[in-house]
């Protein structure tokens, strides 16, 4: 018996529903995270963004 389902989350990026499934919840609470706001997409080009971008660019996202 595992008391873990499968969840539907919806994307805080894109806005699509998403599958956060059992097994990445189990390493999210062992980790101590908090749930997943985005997909696995938008998490993708997020990081690669920051990872591939701007310098300097730091915390100033104000428009
Ligand atoms: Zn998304």
């Amino acid at each position: 018996m595992s008391g873990t389902y499968d969840q539907h989350l919806t994307c805080a990026d894109c806005g699509h529903d998403f599958v956060w499934s059992a097994r990445e919840q189990d390493f999210y609470r062992e980790k101590g995270f908090q749930q997943p706001r985005r997909c696995k997409d938008c998490n993708r080009a997020r990081k690669e963004r920051r990872e591939s971008g701007d310098r300097g660019g730091d915390a100033r996202g104000n428009r």
